[in-house]
């Protein structure tokens, strides 16, 4: 099957080049984007995609991930007066600080967005928590979309394999299972370090994306997002 996944950016917060990681998934007919980093808005608005998003998910809070939520929640109220747009979280800890965060910044929340947990979304979304995986001060989530056909697996920023997929028994009942993955060609305390996913080859399909390809070693044997996934 073709994924309906479209990355706007495959980088990190300092490869903009590539534009800060954050995808498009159509998915039980809405359209998802997952995070929205400082160079993700002025792409979507290059692309007319700011009134086709139907919700956005938040993985953590750090700016190449959020640096852009409030403009595009500006854009939808103000400019394009649609109603106030669900963001979604994976955990009541991530809730709580990404809806300070939004106060902080636009005031009346409620205007803008509906901040929302992903059970809302049951059975074609969960969140799995990763907190404390990527930064340690943070909550984190990644985020997996059910449906018969596929299940596809969005990481998030996580210093190591997500745990899940350790679990055997769970990954074989979630075939055909298409995981997308932080991956870090240097050995760091905040990305996975792209050969500690080698052992999950056999078990899903795996990509991988916040990094810069051109940094790959010619070895790598993790098949990255930039050539395939992007949107064009
Ligand atoms: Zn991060």
């Amino acid at each position: 099957m073709k994924l309906p996944i479209r990355f706007i950016g495959a980088g990190g917060a300092h490869e903009v080049h590539w534009g800060n990681s954050s995808a498009l998934i159509e998915w039980q007919g809405s359209n998802f984007l997952i995070d929205c980093g400082f160079t993700v808005y002025p792409r979507l608005l290059q692309a007319n995609l700011v009134d086709k998003i139907d919700a956005v998910c938040i993985t953590h809070l750090h700016d190449d991930h959020i640096g852009s939520l409030s403009v595009l929640l500006y854009h939808r109220h103000f400019i394009s007066r649609l109603p106030p747009l669900p963001v979604i979280v994976g955990t009541s800890e991530l809730y709580a600080k990404l809806y300070t965060y939004l106060h902080f910044l636009m005031g009346e929340v409620e205007l803008f967005a509906e901040v929302k947990l992903a059970e809302d979304y049951k059975p074609f979304l969960q969140a799995l928590s990763t907190a404390r995986l990527h930064a340690p001060h943070m909550p984190s989530c990644a985020y997996l979309f059910l449906s018969d056909e596929a299940n596809v697996l969005y990481s998030g920023d996580i210093a190591e394999p997500l745990p899940i997929l350790r679990d055997r028994e769970w990954v074989a009942q979630h075939q055909p299972l298409f995981v997308f993955h932080d991956v870090s060609f240097q050995r760091s305390a905040s990305h996975c370090y792209y050969e500690d996913l080698y052992p999950f080859l056999e078990r899903a399909s795996i990509w991988g994306y916040h990094c810069d390809p051109a940094q790959a070693p010619a070895n790598n044997q993790i098949p990255l997002v930039h050539h395939t996934f992007m949107l064009a």
